[in-house]
């Protein structure tokens, strides 16, 4: 009796220490099932024969499609694979062996490997691999490498430009200088790093470094800004300055650089060119002045209007205002850009500064009808002479390119404070790309339609200008063949 109460006590402790020994199994089970590192297992011919969730979510393969096949299927270097099997066989244990494994998604993950085999008696069971993606280290090494090989050429490339390339901190103390710098500004490197950039800045421009920073934090880029800066020697030098932020890894403006062109000899042509044409229209408006008295002086004279005559003089005295038109746009041009020019600002009413036009303008084509729209009772305050310049060019321009004919409206709006002023025609129109750049200097339209009217390209450029000293802005509207509109806004003089 006592020994079946001795069995049947051992068979209950048994029972226990089975039922222990089963959660514990189950607990290692789930814990190497859904451990968060990869891991599988290879039989002695190479064929994964387990692997666990976190192996299958990293690679993105499903059990039935990686349990079962040769590892060697996944890697991306047969010759790596066959290392490490042998290494295994030859019973060594690898430590962050490097590898390359390919994804589901046809990607390759970087990966490091840590494995050694299990035996029994000495025989293969199965290999215990341990794998670590390193994909996003080994990504991230890379652009650092790519990053160190662009420094290193952009320091190359500012070492040896030929303009100078100089950086500064906000409060606008230089913190380097490249050879060119040291060649334009005379000041070595020592002696300059460290030192205020005010050194390099005319005394009448010293308020420029603060309104080009004002310009940088609205976002504004700084490119080629033409200016002029000091030399070590006070030599005043012309230069174009290209301007960038330097940012942190945060995105904060920590300081600037700046690229500064010497164009002291292109100034210089500039400015030799621009003396020649002042000097030739200047010639050219003294005998033109004359032509144009006698010519006025023989209309006056003439009794009969309808004489072939009168005729011939009205068109003579047409052809040398506009002569003399163009002759006063080139020497606008050339006391703009000295910055000569000057707002002489007076108060009138457009009405008759339009009507005036129109009547110069309408002796030059009968091909056009000229129409004014709503201008009357607005009274500007302008410079009366040079907004009769601007539309002096506007119609003529109407005139001009509409080789067809067709009716040419200036008419005028009115709204709170200003009136803005069109000039639209039924011409042959501009382009998209064209009006973006019809305002600059000598721009001309090149194309079949335009070609034979001839022209020097300042016309606009004058216009735009003008207008800019009066804080406003020409602008346009048009459409290839079907005309074009040129307006403007002007202050209206206040009751
Ligand atoms: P220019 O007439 O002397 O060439 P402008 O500066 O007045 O110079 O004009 C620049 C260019 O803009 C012209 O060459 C022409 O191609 C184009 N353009 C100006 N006004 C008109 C217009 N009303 N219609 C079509 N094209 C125009």
């Amino acid at each position: 009796m006592e020994d079946i109460s001795k069995i049947e006590e051992s068979l209950a402790q048994y029972k226990k220490e089975n039922r222990e020994l089963k959660h514990k199994v189950y607990e290692l089970t789930d814990f190497v099932e859904n451990a968060s590192i990869p891991l599988h297992w290879v039989d002695g011919a190479g064929k994964i024969i387990w692997a666990n969730q976190a192996e299958l979510d990293t690679f993105g393969y499903t059990k039935e499609e990686y349990i079962g096949f040769p590892i060697s299927n996944f890697h991306a270097d047969q010759e790596v694979i066959q290392d490490i099997l042998t290494r295994l066989i030859n019973n060594e244990t690898l430590h962050n062996y490097q590898a390359k494994l390919k994804c589901r998604d046809g990607s390759i993950k970087h990966v490091l490997i840590n494995s050694n085999v299990l035996r029994k008696d000495g025989r293969f069971i199965h290999t215990r691999c341990f794998t670590r993606d390193i994909t996003a280290i080994m990504q991230e090494q890379q652009r650092n490498r790519e990053l160190m090989l662009v420094l290193e050429q952009q320091g190359a490339i500012i070492a040896s430009s030929n303009d100078a390339v100089l950086s500064k901190t906000l409060e606008g103390t230089i913190t380097s200088w490249n050879k060119s710098a040291e060649r334009i500004f005379g000041y070595t490197e020592p002696e300059i790093i460290g030192q205020p950039v005010q050194k390099l800045l005319p005394p009448d421009r010293r308020d420029e470094e603060s309104r080009i920073l004002s310009r940088l934090w609205n976002g504004d880029q700084v490119e080629h800004f033409e200016t002029r800066r000091l030399t070590k020697t006070g030599r005043i030098l012309d230069v174009s300055l290209t301007i960038s932020p330097i940012r942190d890894d945060k995105g904060n403006i920590v300081g600037l650089s700046t690229i500064a062109r010497d164009i002291s000899e292109k100034k210089q042509e500039e400015q030799r060119k621009n003396d020649f044409v002042t000097m030739v229209s200047h010639e050219l408006k003294t005998p033109l002045t004359a032509i144009m008295s006698y010519i006025q002086i023989l209309i006056k004279k003439t009794k009969n209007e309808d004489d072939f005559g009168f005729k011939a003089l009205t068109k003579i005295h047409a052809q040398a205002k506009k002569m003399a038109s163009m002759i006063h746009d080139f020497l606008n041009l050339a006391r703009l850009e000295d910055g000569k020019i000057q707002l002489n600002k007076e108060i009138f009413a457009l009405h008759p500064l339009v009507e005036e036009i129109i009547g110069d303008v309408q002796i030059l084509s009968t091909k056009h009808t000229v129409k004014l729209i709503d201008c009357e009772a607005i009274t500007v305050h302008a410079d009366r002479n040079k907004i009769g310049q601007v539309l002096m060019n506007l119609v003529s321009n109407a005139i001009k390119y509409s080789p067809a004919g067709g009716t040419i409206t200036i008419g005028c709006e009115k709204h709170p404070g200003k009136v803005k002023v069109l000039v639209s025609d039924e011409g042959i129109g501009i382009s998209v790309a064209d009006q973006k750049r019809l305002f600059e200097r000598f721009y001309r339209v090149s194309n079949n339609k335009s070609g034979g009217v001839t022209g020097f390209g300042i016309g606009l450029f004058l216009v735009s200008e003008i207008l800019r000293l009066h804080n406003s802005k020409i602008e346009v509207e048009s459409k290839e063949n079907a005309g074009s509109t040129f307006y403007f806004d002007l202050e209206i003089q206040k009751d």
